[in-house]
């Protein structure tokens, strides 16, 4: 055990010589299992008396206000590590960084992490800064500046050690946390107990009411971690899942990990509860893996800016096809892979969602990278439906169903029957298509224009006699022929004057025939008899 004395002496030269460093704790969402990032803690390794816990020399740091020395140098750390993973294009998880009250009251503390922040150019998305709930009760005033500050910089601000008892929800609410860290070891680590249990339900409800996100820490057993998630906390940081390690070895994480990111607390009272689609032994989660179709959960900003995928079913990876994985697929950006119009209508779909509160509909195109098939244009059937809203942004669940294949065959036929009624213009001949069984006829586009046809024509041929198409004294002759058609004639051909005009037409008609030689449906088709 070190004293105080030998700290103070040793800490300015340790700093000198890189004696600290920091190690990182791994942070995952228990439901999906997913990597949501890490907590960077700092590490004294001293040549002179070894290992030096941070429980021990934090405070006499915090005495001596060299505090903010550290922890900018943490700070450094942190972004090289963060600008590292980039340009190895590594998984990036957003790491958090410990602020104490005494950074807090160094006036520049704040401008100089963000000019470390600006040096390695790391995106401030990818940093959370820590305050404790006992910064928070010293003095609210200086911490809602500091969080303004790091809020109007782009930081993510969570709240350390909640539920240690300091801090009612009156101070809370006018603080504005983004999200909060509750610590097992403030409710005894007793989740098994009534009492710890009831106070860890409640602090977790209070969290919701805040509509804030909640992480445990300090969770070390699977009865903990089942319990968190079942009042409805799904972040957890512990032994249970990893002590904090070295940089190379969660570097080695980040490479095999599927990387989550956390979900703002939804407001799930009025809507399905959300909260349980990330729930795994849900009935939720087994009808979203199960059940349904292929589905998706995306999370929007509520300005409708941006879009992420939170998580997708089996189903909807095989709908994408492309051999995309999962996590792939979750890390686009959806509104990326958007066509320009696409984008836009697939925003006002969800706008429209929102305004109406029922599902809604709509075909979009998007252009997908993968590895091995390149690059598709797909096209995309959405139904959306909402399912959650917090102050910040809103929960959709989107069934997809990819229909390029309808999508390009309409198209083609599209085009082939714009060329043959090009064709059948210029040859002046018109043509249907009768059912054998059902005694349907339907007409072309020429039949429907001159004859005033409707696009099906039942109990063919009597609705043409009685209109007049067929004159009253040729109908039994065209009676006859049907007749023939249906007994399984292959071609027949006649002259009929057709219309009361009595203009003479030249009939052809050809059957089509089953495997077994029974006759399905005859194409029948006239052209006017010209003068020779
Ligand atoms: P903290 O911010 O509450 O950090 C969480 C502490 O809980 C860490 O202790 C971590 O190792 C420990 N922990 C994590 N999982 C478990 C678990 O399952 N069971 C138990 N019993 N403990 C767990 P650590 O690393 O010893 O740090 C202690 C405290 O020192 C931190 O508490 C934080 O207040 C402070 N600290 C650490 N690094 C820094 C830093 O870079 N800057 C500042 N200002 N403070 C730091
Ligand atoms: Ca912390
Ligand atoms: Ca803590």
């Amino acid at each position: 055990m070190v004293d105080f004395q030998q700290i103070a002496e040793s800490f300015e030269p340790a700093i000198v010589n890189r004696e600290f460093s920091v190690y990182f704790q791994p942070q995952y969402n228990h439901s999906t299992g997913a990597l949501i990032g890490s907590e960077a803690l700092v590490r004294w390794i001293s040549p002179k008396y070894g290992f030096i816990s941070p429980a021990d020399f934090i405070p006499a740091l915090e005495e001596m206000g060299v505090i903010p020395t550290l922890d900018l140098y943490v700070f450094e750390e942190v972004c090289r590590f963060l600008r590292k993973c980039i340009d190895e294009g590594k998984s990036l998880a957003r790491i958090s960084v410990n602020m104490s009250r005494n950074d807090i009251l160094c006036e520049d503390y704040i401008e100089r992490l963000e000019k470390l922040r600006v040096k390695y150019d790391v995106p401030t998305k990818l940093i959370h800064v820590e305050l404790t709930e006992t910064a928070a009760v010293a003095g609210p005033n200086v911490v809602i500046n500091a969080i303004r500050k790091l809020h109007d910089l782009g930081y993510t601000v969570e709240m350390d050690d909640f539920g240690s008892g300091y801090s009612s929800l009156n101070v809370l609410k006018d603080i504005d946390f983004d999200v909060l860290k509750l610590d097992l070891k403030f409710i005894g680590g007793a989740i098994g107990s009534e009492r710890g249990g009831t106070i860890l339900s409640s602090v977790v409800r209070m969290a919701k009411w805040l509509k804030l996100p909640v992480i445990a820490e300090g969770v070390e057993t699977i009865e903990q971690a089942d319990f968190l998630k079942s009042v409805g906390c799904d972040y957890i940081q512990g032994y249970l899942y990893s002590k904090p390690i070295p940089a190379p070895e969660y570097e080695k994480l980040l490479s095999g990990k599927t990387i989550g990111s956390i979900v703002p607390q939804m407001n799930i009272d009025q809507f399905v509860d959300a909260g349980k689609f990330w729930n795994p032994a849900s009935m939720e989660t087994l009808i979203f893996s199960n059940f349904v179709g292929a589905a998706s959960i995306v999370e929007v900003s509520n300005d409708f800016e941006s879009l992420d995928i939170l998580r997708v079913n089996q189903k909807y990876v095989r709908e994408l096809g492309m051999n995309l994985s999962e996590s792939e697929i979750i890390s686009f950006k959806p509104y990326d892979t958007l066509e320009g119009e696409s984008k836009r209508i697939y925003r006002e779909t969800l706008r429209k969602v929102v305004a109406t509160r029922e599902e809604q509909e709509c075909e979009t195109w998007r252009i997908i990278k993968s590895e091995c098939c390149g690059t598709e244009r797909i096209c995309i059937r959405s139904s959306i439906q909402i399912i959650g809203e917090s102050k910040v942004s809103r929960l959709f669940y989107v069934m997809v169903r990819n229909i390029t294949v309808e999508k390009n065959a309409l198209e083609t036929m599209r085009d082939s029957e714009r060329r043959f009624k090009a064709a059948s213009e210029q040859a002046n001949i018109y043509y249907w298509e009768y059912s054998i069984a059902t005694k349907e006829m339907r007409p072309c586009f020429r039949c429907q224009r001159d004859l005033g046809l409707p696009p099906l024509v039942r109990n063919y041929p009597e609705p043409l006699i009685e209109n007049g198409t067929f004159p009253e004294d040729f109908a039994d002759m065209y009676r006859d022929i049907m007749h023939q058609i249906n007994g399984g004639a292959k071609r027949l051909e006649a002259i009929i004057p057709l219309t009361k005009e009595r203009v003479p037409y030249h009939v052809r008609y050809t059957t089509e025939f089953d495997e077994n030689g029974n006759p399905i449906k005859a194409y029948g088709s006239a052209t006017k008899v010209v003068d020779k």
